[in-house]
This record gives structure tokens, C-alpha cells and sequence, in this order.
């Protein structure tokens, strides 16, 4: 089994909706949500004048591959009906693969860790909710570090809950 680091980011409809259905999803095609941050509400990245994101990091226990990984979670944004027009258009759902355990792959279909963490504000606060002293595989700095030291200055707010773990204690 890995464990893998996924952003779940919607700016387009009935955001906590979605959010939710795809953590759903996630469960039937992926494997058990060990973990979730809190939802965070940023405005959208990239274009302006756009509705603002919510995203959410959960840590999912899988036993996919990386790629198969990735296949899964595509089907799961054209299931929840994402429509891509252009770069950083709206959307119903996103889903980006931040870390598979501390594996680094770079190819175009495929880069692991995700290649734009250090620049996001709305990634790395998140994930130092949940694992602040988790080393990036390339930079070997833990994820509080590259918060502390990232430069983009969005305001990146807590929105609420909506979140439950498979795990059961
Ligand atoms: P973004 O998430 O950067 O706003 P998209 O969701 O449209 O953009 O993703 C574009 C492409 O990025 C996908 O088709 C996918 O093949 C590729 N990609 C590369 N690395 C990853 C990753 N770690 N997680 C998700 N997609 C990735
Ligand atoms: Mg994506």
C-alpha cells in the first residue's frame, strides 16, 4: 500500500458539493481516506476576476501504481463534469497528486511531487495543517519550512470542515 498526498480544488458551482462527492469517489476508486485537511477558501489563481477555490489535502491509502493513480483521478474530474476550456479556467473539480510516499517521477503526463507546491500558498497551507514536518522528497525541507519561505502573499483562509476519515478508531 502507498499513501498518497492529493489537492482537491473547486471554484465553479456547488463547491462543498463537489468537494464531498469527490472525496466519495476517491473512496470507491482509490482507497481509504486516512486523513483531510481543512477546507480553505483562496482566490482563484492565475485569472483573475473568477470565483474563489476551495481545496482540501487528503492523504488516501491506495494500491494503485502512480499512474493508474492518475487515470483514476481524471475519470473522477470528467464524472463530476469538469469542462476544460482553457489554463486555469473555472472548475466543477480538480484533483492534483501532491506526493505517492516519497517517490519522485518527472515526466510530462506525470511529475510527483507535484511540480508548483513551492510556489502555492493554497497547497502548502493545507498540508502543514496536517503534516508540517513532512520532508519534500526533492528539496528535503520539511513542509512548515517551504510554507514559512513561500513568496505567494494570497489570502488563504480556513472556510470550514467537511471532512470524515475512513479510519476507525
Ligand atoms: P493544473 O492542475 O496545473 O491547474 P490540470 O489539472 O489541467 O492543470 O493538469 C494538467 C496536466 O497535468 C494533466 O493532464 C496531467 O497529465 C498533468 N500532471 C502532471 N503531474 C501531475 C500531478 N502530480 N497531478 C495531477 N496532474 C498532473
Ligand atoms: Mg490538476
Amino acid at each position: 500500500m502507498a499513501t498518497a498526498y492529493l489537492l482537491v480544488g473547486s471554484n465553479l458551482g456547488n463547491r462543498t458539493q463537489h468537494l464531498q462527492q469527490a472525496q466519495q469517489f476517491l473512496r470507491q476508486a482509490i482507497g481509504n481516506i486516512l486523513q483531510g485537511s481543512s477546507v480553505y477558501e483562496t482566490a482563484a489563481w492565475g485569472v483573475a476576476a473568477q470565483p474563489a477555490y476551495l481545496n482540501q489535502v487528503l492523504v488516501v491509502e491506495t494500491a494503485l501504481p502512480p499512474f493508474e493513480l492518475l487515470e483514476k483521478t481524471q475519470e473522477i474530474e470528467k464524472q463530476l463534469g469538469r469542462i476544460r476550456s482553457f489554463r486555469w479556467a473555472a472548475r466543477t473539480i480538480d484533483i492534483d497528486i501532491l506526493f505517492y510516499d516519497q517517490l519522485i517521477i518527472s515526466t510530462q503526463e506525470l511529475t510527483i511531487p507535484h511540480s508548483r507546491i513551492l510556489e502555492r500558498k493554497f497547497v502548502l497551507q493545507p498540508l502543514t495543517e496536517i503534516a508540517p514536518d513532512m520532508l519534500h522528497p526533492v528539496w528535503q525541507r520539511s513542509i512548515k519550512n517551504l510554507l514559512d519561505s513561500c513568496e505567494d502573499n494570497s489570502v488563504v483562509e480556513i472556510f470550514g470542515k467537511y471532512f470524515a476519515t475512513d479510519n476507525k478508531i
